[in-house]
């Protein structure tokens, strides 16, 4: 059963990361307790296991490390989400507005086409939304892709923020843990 009090407390606090006034959730503490990482994974199996799923798709870099391992429990594939000027081959990419300036998200143009199916189901995953702006970016992204984003999933959402309104006009958003 899924103890989400210990995955929550399985997560470190650092203050001042990045930045003086930012307490950055730490997710290295999760990865490094077997009990935990197992636990968050079997929640993620068993959600996902049934969801028609062609592509997890996770977020550079923390998402690689959780749709990565889930797109082999569930025996499907995985597709990366990155910066830009980061995939060799040609890419596509949606811009989105930081507290100062832009930033962009990329995915290969061919990313979804090996399922051999016109819009493939793809689960985007994060380790964490705060504004949403990326997690918005990426899935804007995988429509433009010509796929079929099935849902939005972190592993820890800080609620306050409100960062999933705008995913949560078009697609189901689902957090394993909240930060209210
Ligand atoms: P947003 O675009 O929602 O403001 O920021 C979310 C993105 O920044 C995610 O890709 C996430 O990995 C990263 N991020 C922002 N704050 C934190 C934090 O406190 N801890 C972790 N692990 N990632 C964060």
């Amino acid at each position: 059963e899924t103890d989400k009090n210990y995955l929550l407390h399985s997560i470190r606090e650092i203050e001042d990361f990045p930045k003086p006034g930012i307490k950055f959730k730490d997710i290295t503490t999760l990865l490094g307790d077997a009990k935990a990482f197992t636990m968050l994974m079997e929640h993620l199996v068993a959600r996902y296991k049934d969801m028609d799923i062609d592509y997890v798709a996770g977020i550079e870099s923390r998402g690689f490390i959780f749709g990565a391992a889930l797109a082999s429990q569930l025996k499907t594939c995985f597709v990366p989400i990155r910066k830009p000027g980061k995939l060799p081959y040609t890419t596509i990419s949606e811009k989105y507005s930081l507290e100062y300036g832009v930033d962009a998200v990329s995915i290969h143009i061919d990313a979804f086409s090996t399922a051999g199916k016109s819009k493939p189901n793809v689960l985007l995953i994060d380790d964490l939304i705060a504004t949403g702006g990326t997690a918005t970016a990426a899935v804007n992204l995988i429509n433009k892709a010509g796929a079929h984003c099935i849902e939005a999933c972190f592993i820890l959402n800080l609620t306050f923020l409100q960062g999933d309104l705008d995913i949560k006009k078009t697609t189901p958003v689902y957090s394993v843990l909240e930060v209210l």
